[in-house]
């Protein structure tokens, strides 16, 4: 067979796919031996289609990122347009150029709080490595180089740099490496209680707070979590959760940065993840959603108090900074997305369509033998299967009951995803925020008929 619009015939495609290409995050005997399982070649709106002209409904925005869905003219123009304009254009060296002035004046403007200066990255791993060095490079300066130490969250994602997977919680990707870097630790996530200072609890200890009290605070640079944990299986934290974390931290002097790379620009029907819960973190990292995944681009954003606070403390330049941050193009797409975002009313949709989702989720859980947990905040949910939902028993490993679940629902065209790390069967649901009633309703439908065809084979 030939591919669709390419000479190229798809099984000469997936050879050279198998001998020259090594991809992220997959299995790497499946795919030198089996090739790749999907190769797409176009994608519009909400649907993407392979080299075999088969049509897919994204339930996962790719990866948790395609926002605005496939495939805008406006964004290809705007991209096309600065390319023409400006190609290229470095901010180091105390040099700028327009477009990157523009997009932090406009993420000031949408930003949480007093966040209103940006740092640019080319995606989330390097936000939040900058955050991680942002910080300590603070405490140097105010002459305190031991307040080093970084906490993170069990179960938390914050990228594959070496500072990042040792911020990371999920085993599977922490464990990769055989030592994680010095200075980071983890505490158990959502322990409100714990946090707002209950010494009797029996989770003290592995609390962010036990771990401040044991470590010292004097020794911790800063906590950095999810507003919601995403890859970790959409934890949506307990109310009042962020801000027991907000007034730990401010008790102690220690650094809040918030990871909004899968919350970010409407994804839980806020623009920010944060305001769900009114907090303003001392650093905010974003990505993904920034630009609707149409080109790379990250940032990190901090109050001009701080800024002002580094700059005072700062002789000579602050040594850290990517040949693509603030790239032209990434800076003309993501204020171009942004406008689509705000002009379409997408977070507005994003909460609406997820209360629509939500409530398909909590449907399936009632009407099927194995589903537990369904939950969801706008366009970001799970739900999760169990060999017996009311004892919490899961599924033996070799079931693969998620990856089963998510394998049925491509046969029926549906992407999406399993959570599976530390034991965890989840899927996950998150599609483009340009998702109409229609489109969730397909999604249940076919999660529903795919849930039912893996009842059928293993109960
Ligand atoms: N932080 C969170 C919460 C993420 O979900 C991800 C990616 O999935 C990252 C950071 C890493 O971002 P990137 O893959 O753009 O480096």
């Amino acid at each position: 067979t030939k591919s669709v619009t390419t000479e190229i015939s798809v099984e000469e495609l997936r050879e050279l796919d198998k001998k020259h290409f090594l991809h992220p995050t997959t299995p790497i005997k499946e795919q030198q031996v089996e090739g790749p399982e999907l190769i797409f070649e176009s994608g519009k709106g909400i649907r993407i289609t392979d080299v075999n002209g088969d049509e897919y409904i994204d339930g996962v925005s790719s990866l948790w990122n395609v926002n605005v869905g496939y495939g805008r003219k406006e964004l290809a123009e705007a991209a096309s347009e600065q390319i023409l304009k400006l190609s290229y254009g470095s901010s180091f060296f105390n040099q700028s150029h327009e477009v990157v002035i523009r997009l932090a004046t406009k993420l000031a403007s949408i930003a949480p709080g007093d966040l209103n200066v940006s740092f640019f990255t080319s995606g989330g791993s390097e936000s939040n490595e900058t955050a991680f060095k942002i910080v300590r490079h603070y405490w140097k300066l105010k002459g305190r180089p031991e307040k080093r130490l970084i906490i993170g969250l069990e179960n938390g994602y914050h990228g594959v740099t070496m500072g990042t997977t040792s911020a990371t919680g999920v085993p599977e990707f922490k464990n990769m490496i055989t030592e994680i870097a010095p200075g980071f630790l983890h505490a158990l996530p959502h322990q409100t209680e714990c946090e707002k200072g209950d010494k009797s609890h029996p989770n003290y200890e592995r609390s962010i707070r036990g771990i401040i009290e044991k470590e010292g605070p004097e020794n911790i640079a800063a906590v950095i979590l999810e507003p919601i944990q995403g890859v970790g299986g959409v934890n949506i934290p307990p109310e009042g959760y962020l801000k027991s974390v907000r007034d730990l931290c401010d008790e102690h002097d220690i650094f809040m940065i918030t990871d909004e790379v899968i919350t970010g620009f409407g994804r839980t029907g806020k623009m920010f993840g944060v305001e769900h819960w009114d907090i303003v973190p001392d650093l905010m990292c974003v990505a993904k959603g920034i630009t609707s995944g149409y080109v790379q681009l990250g940032a990190v954003m901090m109050s001009s108090k701080l800024r002002d606070e580094l700059a005072d403390m700062s002789e000579g330049p602050m040594f850290h900074g990517f040949t693509y941050s603030g790239h032209p193009t990434a800076c003309a797409v993501a204020l171009k997305n942004i406008e689509i975002i705000e002009n379409e009313g997408l977070v507005e949709n994003a909460r609406e369509m997820g209360e629509g989702l939500l409530k398909g989720l909590k449907y399936l859980e009632e009407n099927h033998k194995i589903t537990a947990k369904a939950r969801g905040l706008g366009l970001m949910a799970a739900i999760e299967l169990f060999k017996d939902p009311e004892t919490g028993e899961g599924f033996a490993p070799e079931l693969f009951a998620a990856p089963a679940v998510v394998a049925a629902c491509k046969q029926r065209n549906l992407i999406l995803r399993p959570l599976i790390f530390g034991g965890m069967n989840a899927v996950a649901i998150a599609p483009p925020l340009i998702s109409q009633k229609q489109d969730i309703e397909t999604i249940i439908e076919i999660l529903s008929d795919s849930i039912k065809e893996f009842e059928q084979k293993v109960l």
